[in-house]
C-alpha cells in the first residue's frame, strides 16, 4: 500500500489523541473526528474514570512520543496498595521493590488535552469535535458522520481508517459484520460508581497522597486514586444484582447504611455520599474481544476498540499507548508500507490482548479478596526475594505487567510458572525465613528461561 495522504481516526480519547500525535511527527496529515465537544478549557466530563493509573508500558509510549516531560507534572506517584479493613486499620503493601517500581494517579481530561493540543501543535492533525461516526461504507470507503454542532450529515472518504472509539466503537460494529469477524465481548456482572473525597481545609490530601487505597471486602470493594487538587476520586465495584448489589442500594438510607456498615471510615470523608451517589453515573465493565482488528489495508481498530478491559490491572490506556508504539514500530520496520505493519500488528498483537483482559479479570480477585490473605503476603514477599536472587529469571507478574514492557502475553505464562513455584515453596511454611532457598534456586533454574527480552529492563 503506498503512503496514505490522509488518516482518518474516529476517537480523539487517550488513544487516538496519542496516535495523532505519533502520526503527526511522522509527518503523516491525520482528520481525527470526536463527538464530543471540545474539552479544553471547558468543563466537559472525560467520560469513564477521573483519574487512572499510569504505568511503564503507557510511560514509554507517551516517552516516544515526545510527551513525558509535559506529562510530568500531571502525576502522583503511588507506592502501593494501602488496605483498609473494616475497623479502620490499615496494611501498606509495596507494588515494587525499587525506588522507581510505583504507578502513577493521572487526570485522564488533563492528559487527553495535553494530547489534543500536542496533535494539534504539529499543524499537521486536525481534531473535529461533535462530529459523530454514524456508519461506514466499505464498498466506497466512506464514512457517514453527523456534524452535532446543527445535525447536518456529512460523508468523508477515508483512504485508511483507524478506529479509535472506544469499547463501544462502532467501527468495529461496522467491521466485523463486513468480515465475517468474531465478536466475543462480554459485560461484567459488576459496576461501578465514582465518588469524592474532598481535600481538607488546607487544601490537601485527607489520607496518604502516595497509595492506591483498597477497601477490599470480598465480593466487591472500593478504591481511591489522589487527584492533584488534594481530592480522591472513590469507585464503587459491586455487582449488579444479588446481596449486596448497586440494585439493592435504591435510595440514601439503603447508600448510607451500607457504607457505614462496610466502609465507616472512607463515608466520613465523604460528605456529599448520597448525593453523588444518585447524581453521577453508573458505568458498566466488559471486556472487549474481536477478531480481525483490520480489514485489508483500509481500516483497522486499536485501543479499546478492539480490546478494552476491565479496569483491575490498571493497564487498558497503557495497553492502547503500547498499542501506537508498536504500530508505529511496525511502520518502521516495513517502511511505512501500511498494508504489512496492519497485518503483522493483527497478527501479533491479539495474544498479549487476551492475556491482559485474562489477567485484569483475575486481578479484580486479587484487590478485593485475596490481597486480605496472610499467605498472598507471604508469596508476595518470597517473589520479591527471588527477583532480587535471580533477576534475569523471577519477575512478579504485578512488577512484568507494571514496571516491564515484557509481552503480556509471556508475562501470563510466565507468572503461571512462578505461580506453581510459590505454591510448591510456601506449603506448610509460615514465614519467609522457614522457606527452603536451596530448593527455590532449583526451581527457578529448572522451570523459568533466561528473560531474553531487551524490554525486561
Ligand atoms: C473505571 C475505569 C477505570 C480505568 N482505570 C484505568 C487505569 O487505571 N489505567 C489504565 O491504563 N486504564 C484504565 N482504564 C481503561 C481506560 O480508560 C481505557 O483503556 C482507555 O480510555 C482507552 O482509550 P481509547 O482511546 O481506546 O478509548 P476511549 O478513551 O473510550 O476513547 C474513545 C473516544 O472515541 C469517541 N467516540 C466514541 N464513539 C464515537 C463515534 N461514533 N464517533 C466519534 N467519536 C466517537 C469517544 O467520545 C472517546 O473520546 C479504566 C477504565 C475504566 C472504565
Amino acid at each position: 500500500m503506498k503512503r496514505p495522504e490522509l488518516i482518518t481516526i474516529v476517537g480523539a480519547g487517550l488513544v487516538g489523541s496519542l496516535l495523532g500525535v505519533m502520526l503527526g511527527k511522522r509527518g503523516y496529515r491525520v482528520q481525527i473526528f470526536e463527538h464530543r465537544p471540545d474539552m479544553r478549557g471547558q468543563h466537559v466530563a472525560a467520560g469513564k474514570s477521573i483519574n487512572l493509573a499510569l504505568a511503564e508500558r503507557g510511560i514509554h509510549a507517551l516517552k516516544q512520543a515526545g510527551l513525558m516531560e509535559a506529562v510530568q507534572p500531571l502525576l502522583i506517584p503511588m507506592r502501593g496498595r494501602m488496605l483498609h479493613d473494616v475497623d479502620g486499620r490499615t496494611e501498606f503493601q509495596a507494588y515494587g521493590q525499587r525506588p522507581h517500581e510505583v504507578i502513577y494517579s493521572v487526570s485522564r481530561s488533563g492528559l487527553n488535552e495535553l494530547m489534543l493540543t500536542a496533535a494539534e501543535d504539529s499543524k499537521r492533525v486536525e481534531v473535529l469535535f461533535e462530529h459523530e461516526l454514524d456508519s461506514i461504507d466499505f464498498d466506497s470507503n466512506t464514512i457517514h458522520l453527523t456534524d452535532m454542532k446543527n445535525s447536518n450529515p456529512i460523508a468523508v472518504t477515508a483512504e485508511l481508517l483507524i478506529g479509535a472509539d472506544g469499547a463501544g466503537s462502532r467501527v468495529r460494529r461496522s467491521l466485523l459484520p463486513f468480515v465475517n469477524g468474531l465478536d466475543r465481548s462480554e459485560l461484567l456482572d459488576h459496576d461501578y460508581k465514582e465518588l469524592t473525597i474532598p481535600p481538607n481545609a488546607q487544601g490537601l490530601h485527607q489520607i496518604d497522597r502516595e497509595s492506591l487505597h483498597i477497601w477490599p471486602r470480598g465480593g466487591y470493594m472500593l478504591i481511591a486514586l489522589p487527584n492533584l487538587d488534594g481530592s480522591f476520586t472513590v469507585t464503587l465495584f459491586l455487582q449488579k444484582q444479588g446481596t449486596p448489589s448497586f440494585a439493592e442500594l435504591d435510595d440514601r438510607q439503603s447508600v448510607q447504611d451500607f457504607f457505614s456498615r462496610q466502609f465507616p471510615d472512607a463515608m466520613e470523608l465523604i460528605p456529599n455520599l448520597a448525593d453523588e451517589f444518585f447524581e453521577n453515573p453508573t458505568g458498566i465493565l466488559g471486556t472487549v474481544r474481536c477478531d480481525p482488528w483490520i480489514d485489508q489495508d483500509c481500516v483497522m481498530l486499536i485501543g479499546d476498540a478492539s480490546h478494552a478491559i476491565v479496569p483491575f490491572h490498571g493497564q487498558g490506556m497503557n495497553a492502547g499507548f503500547e498499542d501506537c508504539e508498536l504500530l508505529v514500530g511496525l511502520l518502521d520496520q516495513f517502511q511505512d508500507d501500511w498494508s504489512s505493519a496492519m497485518q503483522e500488528f493483527n497478527r501479533s498483537r491479539p495474544a498479549d490482548a487476551e492475556a491482559i483482559a485474562d489477567m485484569a479479570l483475575e486481578n479484580y480477585i486479587t484487590m478485593r479478596d485475596s490481597v486480605l490473605d496472610p499467605r498472598f503476603g507471604l508469596k508476595k514477599k518470597l517473589g520479591f526475594q527471588l527477583e532480587l536472587a535471580y533477576p534475569a529469571q523471577f519477575i512478579p507478574r504485578y512488577s512484568m505487567v507494571m514496571f516491564h514492557r515484557i509481552p503480556y502475553s509471556q508475562a501470563k505464562q510466565r507468572g503461571v510458572i512462578q505461580q506453581g513455584i510459590l505454591d510448591e515453596l510456601t506449603v506448610g511454611v509460615d514465614s519467609i525465613d522457614q522457606v527452603d532457598m536451596l530448593r527455590a534456586g532449583q526451581l527457578v533454574q529448572q522451570r523459568l528461561e533466561l528473560l531474553s527480552d531487551s524490554k525486561s529492563g
